[in-house]
């Protein structure tokens, strides 16, 4: 599923959550970093050693939950924003959720804004309980206050409109159909290209992926088109008409993954 819609499922996501005697003891961390990134700040930031550390830079981080004190600095310095601090400890039925939010203006403390899940769909209107700016140009945390039984389902949130001072008229699950992206949204994090670049580009008629990476760099970053690649596929059926299996996959060439030099290097011979 991860690959085909760029949405954990359920057995993945339920394979970094800590045990429930642990959740309910007090915040946590919760990483869904499911595309074996070369990366590791995650791992080297930890002040409490919580993250394993990666002896390959492409394997998945691992929590010791035990451990963890949810203090956020990881989810603050994560490239990919695939961290998550739950608190499911209050015992009144609610939690908190803090998300890394790089979009302005921050949202304020109290504000009510519209939580959302791993799709985009509409969850639920929630509290806006804390507001972290970012230690040392980090990413900021904004802290929901949620009802424990959907924490494990909002993942993000969308602000109220600045000046919108109506309250948030969101009923139901929004739809790809009923509730387009944002042409600002970025589709490729690694290069920096927004759906609206890419739409751009297939109209210009640039209608396969190897097309769109060639001209725009698309997919060439560290994550290899695991993200973007399969929402620049969906973007150009969408827009061409041709089914999204048909839509011709980009060509891979080893290594499909970042090795280190002294992999290459095992047979050289550097005697010379
Ligand atoms: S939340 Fe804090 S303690 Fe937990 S893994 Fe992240 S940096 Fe470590
Ligand atoms: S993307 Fe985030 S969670 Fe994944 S390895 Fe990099 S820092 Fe860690």
């Amino acid at each position: 599923m991860l690959y085909e819609t760029g949405i954990a499922g359920s057995d993945l996501i339920e394979s970094v959550l800590p045990s429930a005697e642990r959740r309910a003891k007090g915040p946590y961390a919760v990483i869904e970093c499911f595309q074996e990134i070369p990366c590791n700040p995650c791992s080297d930031s930890c002040p409490f050693d919580a993250i394993l550390p990666l002896e390959d830079i492409n394997e998945l981080p691992q929590l010791v939950p035990d451990l963890c004190t949810g203090c956020g600095i990881c989810a603050g310095v994560c490239p990919g924003l695939a961290i998550f601090i739950i608190d499911e400890s209050r015992g009144d039925g609610m939690a908190t959720l803090s998300i890394p939010y790089e979009f302005l203006p921050l949202p304020q403390k109290d504000d009510l804004v519209a939580a959302l899940d791993r799709s985009g769909a509409y969850v639920t209107d929630a509290r806006v309980a804390r507001v972290q700016r970012g230690r040392k140009g980090g990413t900021p945390l904004v802290t929901l206050s949620l009802p424990l039984d959907l924490v494990h389902e909002v993942r993000f949130f969308r602000a109220r409109e600045a000046g919108d001072g109506e309250p948030l008229a969101m009923t139901g699950a929004e739809t790809e159909d009923s509730q387009p992206m944002d042409e600002d949204a970025i589709l490729c994090r690694c290069e920096g290209l927004t759906l609206g670049e890419v739409r751009q580009l297939i109209a210009e008629g640039y209608t396969t992926l190897d097309e769109i990476k060639r001209i725009s760099r698309a997919g060439m970053g560290p994550c290899q088109a695991r993200t973007c690649g399969p929402l620049i596929a969906r973007e150009i059926s969408r827009m061409t008409g041709i089914p999204l299996e048909e839509v011709e996959p980009s060509a891979h060439r080893p290594p499909v993954k970042s090795l280190p030099l002294s992999f290459f290097m095992e047979d050289a011979d550097v005697t010379t």
